[in-house]
């Protein structure tokens, strides 16, 4: 699909095609804009005929909006596949958080991604495409760029498809394609250790943050499955490592699960875990999920909880839940059949 290919690999790919090496620049900013092919005016017949088959194509299956702005958008991809994507707007910005895979297969209690298990990986490009959707939507293109930031947040594991993956995050950077920039992305993953080193190998330094929701490996165990495959002390070592590679600050999420995680010994076990590393917590009180029998925190308890962090020395936030109301917010997001809503 050509919204898998850089600039580079454009031009090799119209050269084969018999072409001249121009047409890929041409090829790149017209599927960078989300164009029909048939829209790309400086394009001549005969080379959209050829590259037809590899051209993109999406539907929207569905596009909400929720009361505080949230936009989350199902895209209904060529073999069918449904994709979930939010476009979450600030004061400074717009993020648009992507999903990774179709469907995922970490088996997390409280999420509703993996209720199907995992279907399939997304490419780059299909992942790309949902990012180039929103800014299209909101009169961006790519000169002017509407979207500043990018979570890997939405359905999937993004480290459990690490080469598409990774090669998103070298498209949506591209200096000639939209060109942002690494702190502007997040990844946020439930700890697969052996690749959060491998990113940090190989050159890339995005907010790493990790889906942590437990001080100790027993009680992770009982809602992370993953959990079982990695220790929190290794997990930890590999962000230190990240950190020593990156410098950049490591994200802790910390979902607030009433009764479960949410006691007084927990967060002062937290804390002792996290005491003299360089990162922040993200606490977040559980969202809603119908299937699901886990409750969430109320926000004032989540407050409550983000001051005895700040106390003992661990700096905290409870994030701001947006799109609750329209299923799109954290831990809300999976591929509806059909898109259905
Ligand atoms: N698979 C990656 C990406 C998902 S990001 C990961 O595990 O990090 C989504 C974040 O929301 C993760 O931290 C996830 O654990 C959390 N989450 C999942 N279900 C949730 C729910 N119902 N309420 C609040 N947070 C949830």
């Amino acid at each position: 699909m050509i919204l898998d290919l850089s600039l580079k690999e454009l031009e090799e790919y119209v050269l084969q095609l018999g072409e001249q090496k121009y047409r890929a620049k041409q090829l790149f900013e017209g599927a960078q804009a989300l164009k029909e092919l048939q829209e790309i005016s400086n394009l001549p017949k005969s080379l959209k005929e050829k590259v037809q088959k590899d051209y993109f194509s999406y539907e929207v299956a569905a596009h909400l909006v929720s009361k505080d702005g949230t936009q989350k958008v199902a895209i209904r991809l060529a073999d069918g596949s449904v994709v979930e994507s939010v476009l979450l707007s600030y004061k400074y910005g717009h993020t648009v958080c992507v999903s990774t895979q179709v469907g995922c297969r970490m088996g997390c209690k409280f999420c509703a991604s993996t209720l199907n298990g995992l279907q399939r990986n997304l490419t780059a490009g299909e992942i790309l495409l949902q990012v180039l959707f929103f800014n299209k939507l909101l009169g961006g293109n790519l000169k002017e760029r509407k979207v500043t930031n990018v979570v890997l947040m939405g359905c999937g594991e993004p480290l459990d498809n690490f080469d598409n993956v990774t090669k998103f995050l070298r498209l949506v950077t591209a200096e000639e394609g939209l060109n942002i920039s690494m702190r502007n992305i997040s990844l946020s993953t439930c700890g697969l250790v052996p690749n959060i080193y491998k990113l940090a190998d190989d050159g890339f330094s995005v907010t790493l943050t990790i889906s942590l929701h437990a001080p100790n490996d027993e009680l992770r165990k009982t809602i992370m499955p993953i959990a079982n495959a990695y220790k929190i002390d290794e997990i930890l070592r590999a962000c230190d490592y990240y950190f020593e590679k990156t410098g950049r600050r490591i994200c802790f999420e910390y979902s607030l699960i009433e009764g479960l995680n949410d006691t007084d010994e927990c967060v002062q076990e937290l804390a002792k875990i996290l005491r003299g590393r360089s990162c922040h917590v993200n606490l977040i009180p559980l969202n809603s999920v119908k299937e699901k029998k886990l409750l969430g925190v109320s926000r004032k308890k989540a407050y409550v909880i983000a001051d005895k962090l700040q106390k003992l020395g661990i700096s905290a936030t409870v994030r701001r839940s947006l799109g609750q109301d329209i299923d799109g917010a954290c831990g809300q997001l999976r591929n509806r059949v059909g898109g259905a809503k």
